[in-house]
């Protein structure tokens, strides 16, 4: 049987937004200001989110606040998901992954490694304390990912990249599944780094300028953790559970600059806004109240990103959307859309 997660207390979708440092030279003025640990101001309007975390803010900060708790509901059996979301250059890759060169360290408050990297380094410290206390005896866990990019409307592998039109099937025997991904099976921290290293390797192609494919492509990494109980004495045994950790690193939300070379046109640059514009559907059904959500197979159809993503948001799931900006005056065009963002997503 599958025990069920009790009702999430908090709202299941959160909106977070994290301010970039900024690297110019010349001093430019800001336009996104923080006012409080979760409002900030833009001109002279006022926005509020979950959280915001300004230009000084550290990567472990980022994790107290949004991996900590993942890592609890992720082993409590809520499917959890974690998106990055901005313009090229604005921080989602840095907040997401961190440098590839920062996975391998251990983790520390000055250290530059990304969420990933720290909530699975926790996720399996916690399953190994786990493991003492009961001296291996009460759970077994199996954990499994995949990480794949979505180019076009096209899944590739990320972990085989001469997989490069992978099929999304849904049966009702086997659920959702993308037909022929590499699958891996992992029992350590170590074992994701290497399949994160490996993943985003295979996506930067290139420096990732606003055209570059790697900022016009959406990654997904998903990471699977089946657990059961199997000691014959325990009131637990026989109950197994299964999340999903989901980890989006967005395409670069560049519209206007797509617009000006002309990218709407093509059958890429349409095919981008529509997942861009399902995804924003989806999340602003999502924060409604169940009974006023479109049906399950409207909700999610219409685009790769959202029909992969069915099996990670839909039921007991939680969702945080990180909104990475930049002070500059890039950020204007955004800035303005920012409370649509938390009212009416994207
Ligand atoms: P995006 O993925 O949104 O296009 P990146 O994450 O690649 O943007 O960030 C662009 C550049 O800015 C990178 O060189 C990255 O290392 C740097 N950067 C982004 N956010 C920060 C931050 N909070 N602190 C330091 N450097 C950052
Ligand atoms: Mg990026």
């Amino acid at each position: 049987s599958q025990y069920e997660a009790p009702n999430p207390p908090d709202p299941p979708i959160k909106v977070v937004v994290r301010i970039r440092p900024n690297d110019r030279e010349e001093e430019v003025e800001r336009t996104v200001k923080r006012v409080s640990s979760d409002e900030l101001t833009f001109g002279d309007r006022k926005f509020s989110f979950d959280s915001v975390f300004d230009s000084d803010s550290k990567q472990e900060d980022i994790f107290s606040k949004i991996g900590i708790p993942l890592v609890k509901d992720a082993l409590a059996g809520y499917n959890t998901s974690i998106m990055s979301f901005g313009q090229t250059g604005s921080g989602k890759t840095f907040t997401m992954w961190g440098p590839p060169s920062a996975m391998v360290e251990d983790p520390s408050p000055f250290s530059s490694q990304g969420l990933a990297p720290r909530i699975f380094q926790m996720l399996f410290s916690e399953i190994q304390k786990e493991q003492e206390n009961s001296e291996g005896k009460l759970i077994n866990y199996q954990c499994r990912c995949s990480f794949v990019e979505i180019f076009n409307e096209q899944i590739g592998d990320l972990l085989d990249p001469t997989q490069r039109d992978l099929k999304i099937k849904d049966d009702a025997k086997n659920g959702l599944y993308v037909e022929n991904v590499t699958e891996e099976y992992v029992t350590s921290y170590d074992d994701v780094t290497q399949i994160l290293i490996k993943g985003l390797s295979s996506r930067k192609v290139g420096a990732t300028t606003i055209n570059s494919k790697s900022s016009r492509s959406h990654i997904l990494f998903t990471f699977i953790l089946e657990s059961w109980c199997k000691e014959t004495s325990s009131k637990c045994f026989g109950s197994s559970k299964t999340s999903r950790i989901s980890l989006v690193d967005l395409a670069g939300l560049d519209r206007n600059v797509n617009d000006a070379q002309g990218r709407q046109s093509t059958r890429e640059g349409k095919n981008l806004k529509k997942s861009m514009s399902r995804l924003g559907q989806l999340i602003d059904s999502l924060s409604k109240e169940t009974e006023l959500r479109p049906s399950e197979d409207r909700l999610y159809r219409g685009s790769c990103l959202t029909h992969l993503l069915r099996e990670s948001l839909g039921g007991n799931a939680k969702l945080t959307v990180i909104c990475a900006i930049s002070p500059d005056n890039k950020t204007l065009r955004f800035g303005q859309r920012l409370k649509s963002i938390k009212n009416q997503p994207i």
